[in-house]
């Protein structure tokens, strides 16, 4: 197939999608209790796809009710493990089935390329689902090397009513890192979706009640984070929030937990994540991956390498090679596969992402390249891949999260002074260092502060690799089994013969 008929394939499927638009609770479709809707915008034509279901206070005291059911009822988590592997297992085909279509979802609701939703978002989605799936019967609990004449088990049983709260940069993916091991763990969750990409989610419930996942055990509740996200992180029936979004309201999660339940809350916030390019590094490849990086998905990327930090002596090659991968990236409609660099999510974003452009050129940064919207007769939110050199650690574009295709240079010297400047931010989500000389990327690994430290790489890891923050960017880890920890609680039993 050419990539044209293809395009024109994704463009009359994309006609032709039937949305599913009503909060999942209970194992049902339905409307919220108010009645009231909100429209998913495209940021592809700035034009409302579908009105969904506005749920608020009084939808998720249903939706926690319900949950609380399934929970109470065991009728999940005391279901015998090769049979809920099962059915994750069954959901997760299901998802494979439908692929192109919930990738279509996520292209047309928050505007990332098709190339992208359909060949990175949903094998990594699919690939959770059935990776955590498959621990359901694997992960074994543990007895303690305690004094011999008694049995001291450590069980790991679920915590109860699980609320994920999930940010629009990759809605599918976002979604599958919480609600796939919080299930397999043998929570009841309840999923609230980002506003401004609430579909895709809502077609994952109806392929959970295609695949059988049992009623009450997932629930979908689209809506605002003030209203919707609000009263999950307040209610007193709630035992654990996961959130992925800005460290802003990460923060207000804390709070909420303060002032209600003392719920169990994981965050994975904001970053500022430095990419470290060494005068040993392969120049190549580092100045390649300097710009993907960035430029990924937007740059709506919680571990995007917004912060280049390159050694002076080879600054001026680093940033001629990155400035032309950025200038060679195709900015087009997300629909065409030939596209490597969709729409900005929204109206707002883009005020952002443009205000912070007009606030590095103020500071006295040098433009590279970019700086400006593109495409703007498609009435969609374009920007162009953004490059500014001469950034001084203490301007506002090297110290705050952009969340757009916006990268700043910043000359540092040698190995020691990299780590120094890496670790001068609130955040500590991710990092890369690219260098020949094992020493040094062991320097780096070593005095990063991150949750991740690649060498000669940016993004190193699958499903198997934890992921979270140090500092402001967050606690808990995605994937791995380590994500386990987040949705459980160990129960010690200590046995005495009688
Ligand atoms: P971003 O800035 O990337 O959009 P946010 O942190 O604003 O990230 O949003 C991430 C998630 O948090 C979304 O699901 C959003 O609805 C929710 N959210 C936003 N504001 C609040 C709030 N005040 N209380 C609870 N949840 C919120
Ligand atoms: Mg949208």
């Amino acid at each position: 197939m050419t990539a044209s008929s293809a395009y024109s394939e994704n463009l009359a499927k994309a006609k032709a999608l039937d949305f599913q638009t009503r909060a999942y609770i209970g194992g049902k479709f339905v409307d919220s209790v108010s009645g009231k809707t909100f429209d998913s915008i495209s940021p592809i034509t700035g034009k409302a796809l579908a009105s969904v279901a506005e749920c608020d206070e009084a939808d998720v005291d249903r939706a926690v009710e319900a949950a609380r059911k399934a929970f109470d009822s065991g009728v999940w988590r005391n279901m015998a493990p090769a049979r809920r592997k099962a059915l994750m297992l069954k959901w997760a085909d299901l998802m494979e089935k439908h692929a192109h279509e919930l990738a279509l979802l996520d292209v047309l609701d928050m505007g990332k390329p098709i190339k992208d939703a359909y060949g990175a978002d949903l094998p990594s989605t699919i690939t959770c689902f059935r990776w955590f799936a498959e621990a359901i019967d694997k992960v074994y609990d543990e007895i303690c090397p305690s004094d011999p004449g008694r049995i001291v088990l450590v069980m790991r049983e679920p915590l109860g009513v699980v609320a994920c709260i999930i940010p629009w940069n990759f809605p599918l993916m976002m979604m599958a890192w919480k609600v796939a091991p919080a299930l397999i763990a043998g929570n009841s969750v309840i999923l609230k979706p980002a506003e401004q990409s609430p579909l895709s989610a809502l077609r994952i419930a109806e392929l959970a009640a295609e695949a059988g996942i049992p009623e009450g055990v997932f629930n979908v509740v689209p809506g605002f984070g003030p209203t919707a996200g609000q009263a999950l992180g307040r209610h007193p029936d709630v035992d654990c929030i996961a959130f992925t979004g800005s460290t802003e309201v990460g923060k207000l999660f804390l709070k909420y937990s303060a002032e209600s339940n003392m719920k169990a809350v994981n965050l994975e916030c904001g970053g500022k994540s430095p990419h470290i390019i060494l005068d040993d590094a392969n120049i190549d490849a580092a100045a390649t991956s300097a710009a993907w990086a960035v430029f990924y998905n937007q740059g709506e990327v919680c571990s995007a390498g917004t912060r280049l930090l390159v050694d002076a002596s080879v600054k001026d090659r680093v940033l001629d090679k990155v400035k032309s991968v950025a200038e060679s990236i195709v900015v087009g409609d997300p629909l065409d596969p030939d596209t490597q660099m969709g729409a900005i999510v929204d109206q707002t974003q883009l005020d952002r992402v443009l205000g912070y452009i007009e606030v590095g050129k103020e500071a006295g940064a040098r433009l590279v390249c970019g700086g400006e919207r593109s495409r703007r007769d498609s009435g969609g939110y374009f920007v162009k891949p953004t490059i500014f050199d001469g950034v001084d650690p203490s301007m506002r574009i090297a110290r705050e999260e952009i969340f757009g295709p916006v990268l700043s240079t910043l000359t540092i010297k040698g190995a020691d002074d990299a780590v120094r400047v890496a670790n001068d931010t609130i955040y500590g989500l991710y990092a890369a260092v690219w260098t020949t000389d094992i020493n040094k990327a062991f320097k780096v690994v070593r005095g990063v502060r991150a949750g991740a430290v690649n060498v000669n790489t940016y993004s190193g890891g699958d499903i198997t690799t934890p992921f979270g923050g140090f500092k402001q960017s967050g606690f808990g880890r995605d994937k791995s089994l380590h994500a386990l920890e987040k949705y459980t609680a160990l129960k010690a039993s200590c046995i005495v013969l009688a």
